[in-house]
């Protein structure tokens, strides 16, 4: 593998991520199971390759000036990667977010310098919905581009420019299928075609949570969910623009109770500290592994995305109050 250890900018941190064999979902596959360590991005997420593609984007266009601002709707890993690229590069981040969502991520992307809007946790026809507020307010503000991930497919873009080209070379062309979650869509549809542009056999799988539609659209043509998820950052119920066209060759639906086994066991015997789409994602990888091994393939290898850190959710998935209060089994360590 190789990878550049000095950069001339902080921004060129973004991406290059190492690639891992995990032992437990290889064994358990019967084949190599392999993760792209997005945890080890400067804001600890997938979604800093999306913001950087967004805002270069943005910039590429002229829409984004000196000094302008960057909007988006979204609690999570997007805006710590926009607050962050949008820092180096001198603009101004602003992030709407309902106001029930976890203090960790106010106090994260306050610490990190965007200015907050909350707004009450709406349906989306609601106009006051965090996305539609946030295209308002970029709308009325004066050097405002709205960041608009789950439509806008500069977010895709990146993973079929960095991601899909990174896990290729990492696996010296070697690979038989990847597979992950879909949020915005952007890293299966990216990584998925730009898998397929090196080598179209390359069996792409939509892993999709509980509680989300994707995987009835891609079995029946029928969006329609079933059940719920505490997953953050995933669980789809449209097709994004980032979606449309997305080389889904077939579909897995993962409980969390599956993806918190696959958290808890890749903590304990491989010491890595995940989230639960990580979770969900190798429970995936491990679904599609056999699905190969079982057509008689041989030296199957399937990857899959580690997506963020499990620092950020230690009131949630690390935490037994929380676990119990969901009806989800605790980790015994945490008693
Ligand atoms: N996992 C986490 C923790 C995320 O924040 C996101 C982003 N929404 C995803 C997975 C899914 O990524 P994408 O938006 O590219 O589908």
């Amino acid at each position: 593998m190789t990878m550049a250890l000095v950069q001339n900018n902080t921004l060129d941190l973004i991406g290059n991520t190492p690639l891992v064999l995990l032992q437990g979902p290889s064994e358990a596959a019967g084949c190599e199971v392999w993760g792209k360590c997005e945890f080890a991005n400067p804001g600890a997420s997938v979604k800093d390759r999306a913001a950087l593609w967004i805002i270069r984007d943005a910039e590429a266009r002229g829409e984004l000036k000196p000094g302008g601002t960057v909007v988006e709707g979204t609690a999570g890993n997007t805006g710590i990667g926009i607050a962050l690229v949008a820092n180096a590069r001198g603009y101004k981040t602003v992030i709407v977010m309902p106001d029930n969502q976890s203090k960790e991520k106010m106090d994260t992307l306050r610490a990190l310098g965007a200015e907050l809007v909350l707004v009450p946790p709406t349906k989306f026809a609601d106009p006051a919905h965090f996305v539609h507020t946030s295209r308002r307010l970029a709308e009325e503000t004066e050097g405002a581009v709205w960041a608009n991930q789950f439509d806008n497919v500069a977010n895709r873009k990146a993973h079929i420019e960095s991601t899909a080209p990174e896990i290729w070379q990492q696996l010296e062309g070697r690979i038989d299928g990847f597979t992950c979650a879909a949020g915005t869509g952007g890293t299966i549809a990216g990584v998925g075609l730009g898998l397929k542009a090196f080598d179209e056999n390359i069996r792409i799988a939509l892993t999709d949570p509980h509680g989300a539609a994707l995987y009835s659209y891609y079995a029946t043509g029928e969006l329609k969910a079933e059940g719920t998820s505490v997953a953050e950052g995933i669980g789809q119920g449209r097709i994004t623009a980032n979606l449309e066209g997305a080389p889904i060759d077939t579909q897995f639906r993962i409980s969390d109770e599956a993806g918190l086994e696959w958290v808890a066991r890749l903590l304990r015997e491989e010491g890595l500290c995940l989230g639960l789409s990580s979770g969900i994602n190798v429970a995936g990888a491990v679904e599609l592994g056999k699905q190969l091994v079982a057509e008689g393939r041989k030296d199957v290898r399937v990857a899959t995305i580690l997506c963020d850190t499990g620092f950020r959710y230690l009131s949630t998935l690390y935490n037994a109050d929380w676990l119990r209060a969901k009806n989800l089994p605790v980790f015994p360590w945490l008693g």
